[in-house]
């Protein structure tokens, strides 16, 4: 501004001590305060705006309120293996599937949709919640409600907790379906008290989280918990505009030899008709054909609606936001853009907390929580550290341990850490090999300890600025 104003700097933020605004040379004001220093500068003022290809190509500018209308909930299915994640999504799927349509649902395109009477869901059917981290990790907000399966025979396990904190950090409502109900070894009972120690008190023992028993194999239940969807759904009050331009996010992509790139797509807003150009993550194109989850042709989808696509000239990635735009030059220029971007992020991913730059991040006031991830060798372990980390928060930063397991530092940590900015710290375990390699490809922090106060002492000194340098 002072530039601008052919003035000093010191004059400048003199005048802004008259006005009551104490600022330093790099502080940023805003245009009203500007305004009047230019004033007393004699200065004439006009607003300049810059506007990005990105937001002249992709204008949000139209969800109003009014325009808004209920769209169906996206669902997705978590649990422990062999807990019964494809058995409930099938019977959920056939369930609903009247006898005409039957043949025609083997198709698998990663998600499809499920009619309750006059409701829809759209469950996606991605291997595990591996594909859900990965897709937050790419900034994508997919899920509206995810279903833990949890064995009534079985209970808790690893990856059932693991589950729960993935969910939690995703902000997603939580609906438990206990199965195997009809098993003889059945303990609903005994699952719900575990529950409670995750934070997940059940609904009926005063808690919010709905805890619906179920048997994917005799069916029973399964009503139930499409009903419990639909309610939680309501509570949610999910909208969407259908009159704009479509956008959304890529769940899965391929190669086909013969069609070319086919991209599974779920429309989160606006609605995608054939022959719209879209940006997908660094890929553009025309949909050139399209077809829902039972694999009939479709002319247009509308929110919440998963369909696959042909027209693309690349394979996107799972997680890449979609775009429908107007302008095939803009949108060209735009996927360019991005992918220099790409290459520059890949360069330093240094946006990414570690140790080494947590205070620099705190004093440029970027960072208010500090996610920790603690993998330990056994469980005491786990808990002494959660205990010690979390109480090294003050009034700038809060430590936040989101997640805290037995065993190595696996995939699943890393993607958790990426997709949450968390730094992953280990007392007596290892990284596995892919764990490892991933880390290092994502920027996550992963520290290594054999005693317990060493991380506590790090921790704290990392985030006072005291951090011995490495060499
Ligand atoms: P996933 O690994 O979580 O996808 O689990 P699956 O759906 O593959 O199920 C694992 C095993 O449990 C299979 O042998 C299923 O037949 C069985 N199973 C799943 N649901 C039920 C159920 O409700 N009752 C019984 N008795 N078995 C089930």
């Amino acid at each position: 501004l002072a530039l601008r104003l052919k003035a000093t700097a010191a004059e400048v933020i003199k005048k802004l001590m008259v006005l009551g605004v104490f600022a330093a040379v790099n502080d940023t004001i805003d245009f009203d305060t500007a305004t009047l220093v230019a004033m007393e500068f004699h200065a004439k003022v006009e607003k300049e705006v810059v506007v990005t290809i990105e937001e002249q190509i992709i204008d949000d500018s139209e969800d109003k309120d009014d325009n808004l209308v209920p769209r169906a909930p996206v669902v997705v299915v978590m649990g422990h293996v062999d807990h019964g994640k494809t058995s409930l999504l099938d019977a959920i799927r056939h369930a609903n599937v009247t006898a005409s349509e039957a043949g025609g649902i083997t198709q698998h395109i990663g998600a499809y949709q499920v009619r309750l009477e006059d409701r829809e869901v759209t469950f996606l059917d991605t291997p595990g919640h591996a594909a859900f981290t990965t897709m937050r990790a790419r900034g994508a907000q997919v899920t509206d409600i995810a279903i833990l399966v949890v064995a009534a025979d079985d209970g808790i396990m690893p990856q059932t907790i693991e589950a729960i904190h993935h969910a939690k950090a995703a902000n997603v409502s939580i609906i438990v379906a206990i199965n195997k109900m009809d098993k003889p070894g059945a303990n609903p009972q005994h699952v719900m008290e575990q529950l409670t120690e995750y934070e997940l008190v059940p609904e009926e023992w005063g808690g919010d989280t709905p805890c619906i028993p179920v048997s994917a194999v005799t069916k029973a239940g399964i009503k139930d918990l499409l009903e419990m969807i639909i309610l939680t759904a309501d509570i949610k009050e999910l909208k969407a505009n259908p009159d704009r331009a479509a956008k959304g996010t890529v769940i899965e992509a391929r190669l086909d030899k013969g069609r070319g790139p086919i991209a599974t797509m779920l429309v989160q807003n606006g609605t995608l008709r054939t022959g719209d150009i879209i940006v997908a993550g660094t890929t553009v194109g025309r949909v050139r054909a399209m077809t829902n989850a039972d694999g009939q042709k479709i002319e247009q989808a509308g929110p919440s609606v998963p369909v696959e696509i042909t027209g693309l000239d690349d394979v996107p990635t799972g997680g890449d936001i979609f775009n429908a735009v107007s302008d095939e030059r803009l949108a060209r220029e735009l996927v360019e853009q991005r992918r220099t971007e790409m290459k520059e992020e890949r360069f330093n991913s240094r946006t990414k907390v570690t140790l080494d730059n947590l205070f620099d991040q705190m004093k440029q006031g970027d960072m208010k929580e500090l996610q920790i991830i603690v993998k330990a060798d056994v469980q005491g372990s786990v808990e002494a550290v959660r205990q010690s980390l979390e109480k090294l928060s003050d009034e700038e930063v809060r430590v936040n341990v989101i997640h805290g397991g037995v065993g190595a530092i696996s995939e699943s940590d890393v993607m958790l850490a990426s997709a949450s900015n968390a730094i992953i710290v280990g007392f007596n375990v290892r990284p596995d090999p892919v764990a490892e390699e991933n880390a290092k490809r994502d920027g996550v922090d992963m520290r290594l300890y054999r005693i317990i106060y060493d991380c506590i002492g790090e921790i704290e000194s990392a985030m006072k600025g005291m951090l011995a340098p490495k060499f």
